[in-house]
Formats: C-alpha cells, sequence, structure tokens
C-alpha cells in the first residue's frame, strides 16, 4: 500500500478504538483500521463490542456445555455406586431369605416352620423394594 493509498484508506476507516494489553509495557491503541462502526466509534473485527459479545457468548456456550458434560458424568458415577449398594443390600436379603428357606424346609413344626417361610416372604419384599431405589 502507498502512502497515499494508506491515508486515503484511514480517512475511510479511521484506527480501531481499542487498546491491546501488552504487560508490563502498558496499553497501546490498536494499529488495525477501523472496519465496524459503534457506539459513535471505529472497531477492528477484535475489538468491536458486538464481535467481543459474540466470542464471550461462544465462550461461556462452550464452558457450560463442559461443565454440563462434567456434572453428568459424576452424577452417572454416583448413581453406579449407589446402584451397586442397593444391590449388595438387596443380595444381602436374598441370602437372608434363600437360607430361611433351606433352613424352614427342615423344621418339623409347621407353626414355626410357617413363621420361617413369612419371614423368608418379608426378605424378598424387601430385597424387591430396595431394588426399587436404583437410579437410572
Ligand atoms: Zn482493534
Amino acid at each position: 500500500m502507498t502512502d497515499m493509498q494508506e491515508i486515503v484508506a484511514r480517512a475511510i476507516d479511521p484506527n480501531c478504538a481499542g487498546l491491546v494489553y501488552a504487560g508490563r509495557a502498558g496499553t497501546f491503541p490498536c494499529s488495525r483500521q477501523g472496519r465496524f462502526q459503534e457506539g459513535g466509534k471505529s472497531w477492528c473485527s477484535q475489538h468491536a463490542p458486538s464481535k467481543v459479545a459474540e466470542r464471550h457468548a461462544k465462550a461461556n456456550k462452550k464452558y457450560d456445555e463442559k461443565w454440563k458434560a462434567i456434572d453428568a458424568a459424576k452424577l452417572q458415577a454416583e448413581n453406579k455406586i449407589w446402584n451397586s449398594a442397593i444391590e449388595a443390600a438387596a443380595e444381602v436379603l436374598d441370602g437372608l431369605a434363600e437360607d430361611l428357606f433351606t433352613r424352614a424346609e427342615q423344621i418339623e413344626i409347621s407353626s414355626v416352620r410357617n413363621a420361617m417361610k413369612d419371614q423368608m416372604v418379608a426378605y424378598k419384599l424387601g430385597a424387591a423394594a430396595i431394588r426399587k431405589l436404583k437410579k437410572p
């Protein structure tokens, strides 16, 4: 670009009103041409408030999605632990029921045998009830 072309270009598109941060050196005015007019000022595509807002919205969306995925994975892991604890408790009740059933078969006094079988049914119902507490 010749000097004349540069002067004409700057007249048409003045410099961006944005600031460039340069660490310890401080801030400098952006050297790009301002091709976007917003709020009575010229801005380059990096510093135009609408473009900055767009980038922030995109970054926030990505961040939200990332945390949603992390939360979902965490919940799934917690549910898996919960479900194995529930299943272990139900299996204990099932085991007690099976044991009671086997022992009740050997009892000759029918009232005692029936009481044992009633308890066996209670264990089985308890196991079924506890399995309903499983999470998806
Ligand atoms: Zn700029």
